[in-house]
């Protein structure tokens, strides 16, 4: 196997060049109507759509196949319905629904726009908390579908292991090696960490 986040990378710099250019395309839309008020919030609308699309078809892709990679897996790869219920469930790591913050970021978005006079900065906040999401989120869809893969092939419990590269937090050096049944391992204490779950026979 190589790295556990491997296929997560790979799909968030995916995600990150569509939301680019899908950012880099609303702004040039606006700025042809003159920012004018309305079409912004018709132009953010459209955005958050097709950016939403996007995570949602990387990340169904991102977790079947990283259940297919988990050693050992089941039979009963992550489906839409499964992905659709992670987004719209509240999450212990970053304390919000993924679904209610998309609808926030929008929003910010369109009404910096609408009130700044640096318009095209706000285009560039706005794909700067969209990717920082959407990183976010890459970690958590790895881990819950590695999970799901250890639990469908009659894992009972798992082995944390923390990258110990100097930068890691002490609440994830203490747990590293520490063993927890499948369905109570404490949450992560931070948002894009990268300590990962092996299962244990
Ligand atoms: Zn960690």
């Amino acid at each position: 196997m190589s790295g556990f986040y491997d296929l997560t990378d790979k799909a968030i710099d995916l995600l990150n060049r569509r939301a680019v250019k899908r950012f880099e395309d609303a702004k040039d839309e606006a700025a042809q109507n003159g920012f004018d008020e309305l079409n912004v919030l018709e132009v953010t609308r459209a955005l958050y759509q097709d950016l939403t699309r996007d995570n949602k078809e990387i990340f169904l892709e991102l977790a079947q196949e990283r259940y297919q990679e988990a050693k050992p897996h089941g039979e009963e790869p992550p489906d839409l319905a499964w992905l659709l219920a992670l987004l719209a469930a509240y999450n212990a790591v970053t304390k919000v629904i993924y679904d209610n913050d998309v609808d926030r970021k929008r929003q910010y978005t369109a009404e910096g726009i609408n009130s700044s006079t640096a318009k095209v900065t706000e285009f560039r906040r706005g794909l700067h908390y969209w990717a920082d999401l959407t990183a976010t989120y890459g970690d958590i869809v790895t881990d819950e579908s590695t999970l799901k893969a250890y639990r469908d092939a009659g894992v009972k419990r798992v082995k944390w292991h923390t990258v110990l590269d100097g930068k890691e937090c002490e609440t994830c050096k203490e747990r590293d090696g520490k063993i927890y049944p499948i369905n109570s391992i404490p949450p992560k204490p931070h948002r894009k960490c990268r300590c990962w779950m092996e299962a244990v026979k």
